[in-house]
């Protein structure tokens, strides 16, 4: 039988504020072992979290970004199990009066993938198994979070892996999150069901725990299609329950039974207070964000004229489109700021982490005077291309390695004399370019460039050179 793909996610981010949740311990990454704690963080008995008011700015912030509906009055709820890395035996999270709910995430399609709810909680602590023991490290336990859940809107793993990099993209605009899979500070629960093709029914689900990578999460989902697949075929029913994914074998293995709402006995956390969130506070919040990543995209291509593959590779990274930004602003044009961005300065940054630090040496004032040769028709974009990487290896400014001279530009006589000389000293690659070789007029063009020591415009010497050997 064929079947439908349904999937939901729910993804937890680690939100970048100074301290914890409920306690003014640092949410730092790393540290030695049960460091970053307190009596707070670590549960013991008698201790009263307080929440930590930027928690609830973040969350409302990444609600607003993703369309949510902000609710006025939320409170946070204990959330009963038992497991080490939770000594309290409860978790503080919110249950039925979340911070945000009903919003969406727009894919590249139009498709909408609706958001359920935003809602906000503490994180656990980390087991480390070595050598045959158990330690327990609750550094980053207490560590605000806000779990964003979907809407089972998803129908392919693709959809996921987008509907993750948007997420993770609006959250880093925000500022909310760095979003660093590797470091676990976003990590996704896949749900995923099947059911025939036309079917308005739900399948049973399963939930594919803390995925960290979103092409783990494609071959995950792939996976886990063709496993239940295989099963409803033979007639079998699947079992609600959660898996975890093993990233060697590529497959999916049962953790635990599926547990529902009702085992976690959530009720009112009561040592924290409701919060009124006011409606002046929404509106501050909504004042405040940046333009969104989507609307980003669509401006650069739309209004600054930057072709889609350009702006595709700026906008991702908030410190590369803040630099491209400065430089437009200083007068230099999109199109050959862009190109020059892509080029010769992504030529020196190879990872994805090194874009998004964009440690680069030369000022975007410097791009947009280098750029501003070429706009004028002073420079051609090879010769400029070829500067920007001097000036990216030495930090030194556009004026040491553009002279006067170079700038003074040729006239048409001269690139015309130049042409004409061209075809005098090559007799042979003229004949051939006129018998027809297209080819030839390429040694040409070298004569012309060296002649003109990179001045020369190709497109123009272009024209000329097929105008005199007519
Ligand atoms: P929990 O997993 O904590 O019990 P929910 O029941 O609210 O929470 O569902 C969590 C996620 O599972 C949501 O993202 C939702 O879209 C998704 N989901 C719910 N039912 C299905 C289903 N039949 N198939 C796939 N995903 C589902
Ligand atoms: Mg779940
Ligand atoms: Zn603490």
């Amino acid at each position: 039988m064929k079947y439908e793909l349904v999937s939901g996610l729910e993804t937890h981010v680690e939100l970048s504020t100074k301290t914890k949740i409920f306690c003014s311990c640092t949410t730092a990454f790393g540290g030695e072992p049960n460091t970053h704690c307190c009596p707070v963080c670590t549960g013991m008995p008698g201790a009263l979290p307080v929440l930590n008011r930027k928690v609830v700015e973040y969350a409302i912030r990444a609600g607003l970004a993703t369309h949510c509906a902000i609710n006025r009055v939320t409170h946070m709820d204990r959330k009963n199990y038992c497991y080490p890395d939770l000594p309290k035996a409860y978790q503080i999270s919110q249950f039925d009066e979340p911070v945000c709910e009903h919003g969406y995430v727009e894919l590249d399609s139009g498709k909408r993938i609706g958001i359920t709810r935003i809602h906000i909680e503490e994180d656990a602590g980390k087991l480390v198994h070595e050598g045959g023991f158990t330690f327990v490290d609750y550094n980053r336990g207490g560590v605000p979070l806000i779990e964003i859940v979907s809407e089972p809107d998803i129908s392919s793993p693709e959809e996921a892996k987008e509907y993750l990099e948007k997420l993770q993209l609006i959250m880093r605009y925000i500022g909310v999150s760095d979003c660093k899979m590797q470091e676990g500070s976003m990590r996704a629960d896949v749900n995923i069901s099947l059911r025939p093709v036309g079917s308005k029914e739900f399948g049973t689900r399963t939930e594919i725990k803390n995925m960290s990578s979103p092409s783990f999460i494609v071959k995950a989902m792939a996976y886990e299609y063709e496993r239940q697949a295989e099963i409803l075929d033979a007639g079998g029913e699947i079992e609600q329950a959660t898996l975890r994914y093993n990233e060697n074998d590529n497959t999916t293995s049962k953790m635990r039974g599926k547990e529902d709402a009702q085992d976690y006995r959530y009720f009112p956390e009561p040592d924290i207070p409701a919060v009124r969130i006011s409606e002046e506070t929404i509106e501050e919040i909504r004042l405040s964000l940046p333009e969104l990543p989507t609307e980003k995209l669509r401006r650069y291509i739309a209004e600054l004229g930057v072709s889609e593959a350009n702006a595709k590779l700026i906008y991702p990274y908030k410190n590369v489109a803040r630099y491209f930004e400065e430089a437009i602003s200083l007068g230099a044009s999109a199109r050959v700021a862009s190109n020059m961005i892509v080029g010769a300065i992504y030529s020196t940054l190879r990872t994805e982490e090194e874009k998004e630090n964009f440690a680069i040496r030369v000022p975007a004032k410097e791009l947009s005077a280098l750029v501003a040769y070429v706009d004028g028709g002073k420079l051609n974009a090879s010769k400029a291309n070829n500067v920007l990487l001097k000036m990216l290896e030495s930090g030194e400014p556009v004026s040491a390695y553009v002279k006067a001279e170079d700038l003074a530009g040729l006239s048409d006589e001269e690139l015309l004399s130049l042409c004409k000389g061209a075809i005098a000293a090559n007799p042979k690659a003229a004949e051939d370019f006129k018998g027809g070789k297209e080819k030839a007029i390429n040694s040409l063009y070298g004569f012309v460039m060296k002649g003109s020591r990179g001045k020369a415009d190709v497109a123009k010497a272009d024209a000329i050179l097929r105008d005199l050997l007519r």
